[in-house]
């Protein structure tokens, strides 16, 4: 038999490492204390993984998080009660994890998850967070990703894309933003859950994104990210919204690409390896997504604005460091995942460490592939669509299945759009 290498050595097992530990220049303040903190902690969680294992091979634990996942779906604690209000979100959080963990859904459960989406659906178009609640943008996202994921006929069909498309008016602003509920607030998650679940279902009408990509670009500020509204401080949740929302929209180039390029790069952290969502944050399993997920995106972006250093095989991130964080620092022993060491697990940490670790270790597309996997071939996850944020294949055929269908006339569209004829 062949004897194989060793594998690569770790970057947190390096000696530069411990070079990597944040300095507060002597001025000790109430955040550089926490970051320390963190910073002990995962110091601790490696020396311990250092003492138990030879080889370092960090393995991500498939068996216990399908396991925890599984019956998420169909039980859940006392302790989601406070997540009433966002059922459609646990059921895209868990099918989502599952894909990328290329475990199928039973064909009963796919159908119960559809008949209970199907309850959550407003009579006036769109989602609520759940039976009898009012129709909200984000558990809309979330319940059309959940019937993507699920890509059957009953789970496209649950979708009223004519009362979508009213709803999505009716949340529209004159100056091109949209609030997340009638009479809700503004910010820029909204742009982007209407321009997801409208580019999926084929709604998109001439009028119904008028204006919201010069809305969307004036919420990136001087730090090169971008805010929930405009004027408001960078945040990787805001920045990955606003920014997937151009894509869809074909606007990114009119981003300053360049300084979010250095936003999003200065937020992986140094010592950690995960990233943080803001300036002077502490490090956080979710924004493995929210953060390194823009990076796919600026590659392309930067890539159709001719930029010709782009690199043909890694992204514009310490992808192996990422993979180190989650895999070391963010596993449940028994199944699930979480923000940072001494956190509880939860669906949410769950779905998105997991898409992170999927972008860290997926670069490109189709056409042009190249992985880079931490660990065993055993820790290989499902490439995720960075736009989406579910599977490529349950994006494209969700966009072949509705582009077949003729877009819906526009009932819910403002007077004044009329005018302009
Ligand atoms: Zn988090």
């Amino acid at each position: 038999m062949e004897s194989q290498s060793p594998p690569p050595p770790l970057r947190c097992f390096s000696d530069s490492h411990q070079s990597e530990l944040f300095r507060d220049d002597g001025v000790q303040t109430v955040t550089s204390a926490e970051q320390r903190k963190v910073e002990r902690s995962i110091q601790d969680v490696l020396t311990v993984y250092q003492q138990i294992h030879s080889l370092p091979q960090p393995t991500l634990l498939r068996e216990q998080h399908y396991q925890y996942l599984k019956k998420g779906l169909r039980h859940l604690s006392d302790a989601y009660e406070c997540l009433d209000a966002s059922r459609p979100w646990l059921c895209y959080w868990i099918l989502h994890s599952l894909e990328l963990l290329e475990e199928p859904v039973p064909a009963a459960v796919a159908s119960d998850v559809c008949q209970f989406l199907a309850r959550c659906q407003s009579p006036t178009g769109g989602f609520a967070g759940g039976p009898g609640q009012h129709a909200h943008l984000a558990p809309t996202y979330a319940a059309v990703n959940a019937l993507c994921i699920l890509g059957t006929e009953e789970a496209y069909n649950v979708i009223n894309r004519e009362k979508l498309l009213d709803f999505l008016y009716s949340v529209k602003q004159p100056d091109g933003s949209f609030v997340m509920h009638v009479g809700g607030e503004v910010d820029v998650r909204s742009a982007y859950c209407a321009a997801s679940v409208a580019s999926l279902t084929n709604i998109i009408t001439p009028t119904l994104f008028e204006g919201t990509h010069n809305w969307i670009i004036s919420c990136q500020n001087w730090e090169g990210g971008l805010g929930g509204v405009p004027g408001l401080e960078a945040h990787g949740g805001y920045t990955f919204c606003g920014t997937a929302a151009l894509v869809i929209l074909g606007k990114e180039h009119m981003l300053d690409l360049k300084a979010l390029l250095r936003w999003v790069t200065s937020r992986q952290m140094r010592f950690e390896g995960g990233f943080q969502g803001r300036c002077n944050k502490l490090v956080d399993g979710c924004y493995s997504f929210w953060q390194a997920g823009l990076l796919p995106l600026l590659h392309r972006a930067l890539f159709k604005d001719g930029d010709m250093t782009l690199s043909l095989s890694s992204w514009m991130f310490e992808q192996q460091a990422l993979q180190e964080y989650i895999l070391l620092c963010c596993q449940n022993p028994a199944g699930g995942l979480l923000d940072k060491p001494g956190k509880s697990r939860d669906f949410y940490h769950t779905c998105y460490c997991l898409s992170g670790l999927s972008v860290a270790q997926h670069f490109g597309n189709k056409d042009l592939h190249h992985e880079l996997i931490l660990g065993k071939e055993e820790n290989r996850l499902a490439p995720t669509h960075p736009v989406y944020n579910i599977c490529p294949e349950k994006v494209a055929q969700a966009i072949q299945y509705f582009h077949q269908l003729p877009i819906p006339a526009q009932n819910g569209e403002p007077a004044c759009a009329e005018d302009q004829s």
